[in-house]
């Protein structure tokens, strides 16, 4: 079995009850059944009360609350008490998450973690290959056919966010690759020679006028993810005020171009392109919905680079500790919601530019 990681995996540490907004309130988690029999089980006071709150909410410790096990001190009550073993799947492996494509299996961190969303801003977004022996039994079924195609896509598209071209030029570039991908694949050896021809256009973008990088174009986009579902006011609020201020013309396309000129660490969004390439791009072996992920992986990156624009706009600055916030609320509201998912994959999948 071949696994991939991004280098900065191994260096995750939970930050425990030193972390300023820990996983442990604000969702709901469902149990698994092997847990949820264990609990059953406990005697003892603990047992009591784990009995008493499932049988309040079912398989939910906690939903939009503060989960009942989180100690006075941070610290969760369950792993104290009873020990590691005894956390359910969700809250062992958090923020740790896999994507199995049959013997071939990804691995990543989830941003709605801040310490995840931290190490993905401040390290360069490089992968490793690790072959391992490792068994995990899969049930999904994919077209594994166009997997290794799709595989050098995802790789060009790697070489061109890692390249010299400058940042909306990628973007850009990136929008026009996965339209194109998108109408021309379906004979799957044409893929190698789209990828070919998209390689020798790659230094004309750094002169191509950026066409859809506008805030006449970018209002739509932030209206349809206003309407997603969302947990908290935090990206919603910010988005409603950036709408308003780009209608009373307090925000304009200067002020787009500035932000992607000079923000001195523009690298921080390119990793975040990186990563929702990375995590995403390659689920369209079970639906052929290339462009819709390169279409979510670069507009989401660019309602956060709205979003920064916003902040700089209403602090006088913006920096990394900003971005790791608005990254982490971004993941929590759109990435773990599939509802969010399906809407904006249908969203992007139709969207023609
Ligand atoms: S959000 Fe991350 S760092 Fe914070 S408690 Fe959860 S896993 Fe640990």
């Amino acid at each position: 079995m071949q696994e991939i990681y991004p280098k900065f995996y191994k260096n995750f540490k939970c930050l425990a009850n030193n972390c300023p907004n820990t996983c442990c309130k604000g969702w709901g988690v469902d149990i698994d059944a092997l847990t949820l029999k264990k609990y059953k089980n406990v005697d003892g006071p603990y047992g009591a009360k784990l009995k008493n709150i499932l049988s309040n909410h079912k398989q939910f410790f906690k939903v939009g609350a503060t989960c009942p096990f989180l100690n006075k001190d941070g610290l969760c009550e369950i792993e104290i008490n009873l020990g590691e073993d005894y956390l359910c799947d969700v809250c062992k492996k958090f923020p740790r998450v896999e994507y199995v494509y049959g013997k071939y299996v990804e691995h990543s961190l989830s941003c709605a973690c801040c310490e995840s969303a931290r190490l993905l801003l401040e390290n360069k977004l490089e992968f490793e290959v690790v072959e391992s022996d490792k068994k995990i039994a899969t049930y999904n079924t994919f077209d594994s056919k166009i997997f290794p195609y799709m595989q050098n896509a995802r790789n060009f598209i790697f070489k061109v966010l890692n390249s010299n071209l400058t940042f909306d030029a990628k973007l850009e570039f990136l929008l026009d690759f996965g339209k194109y991908l998108q109408e021309n694949f379906n004979i799957y050896s044409n893929i190698d020679k789209i990828i070919k021809e998209y390689d020798s256009k790659l230094p004309s973008y750094n002169d191509k006028i950026t066409n859809h990088l506008t805030t006449k174009n970018i209002i739509k986009l932030i209206k349809k993810y206003m309407k997603l579902e969302m947990l908290t006011p935090f990206i919603y609020d910010k988005l409603d005020k950036l709408l308003h201020l780009i209608y009373n013309k307090r925000i304009n396309d200067a002020d787009l171009k500035n932000f992607l000129l000079n923000y001195k660490k523009i690298y921080e969004f390119n990793n975040i392109v990186i990563y929702f390439i990375y995590k995403y791009f390659l689920r369209c072996v079970y639906d052929y919905k290339i462009k819709a992920r390169v279409e979510f992986s670069v507009y989401s990156v660019v309602i956060l680079i709205m979003i920064a624009i916003f902040d700089t706009y209403t602090n006088g600055y913006f920096d990394t500790k900003f971005n790791i916030k608005n990254l982490e609320m971004f993941s929590r509201e759109i990435e773990h919601n599939e509802i969010n998912l399906k809407k904006l994959t249908k969203f992007f999948n139709k969207k023609t530019r």
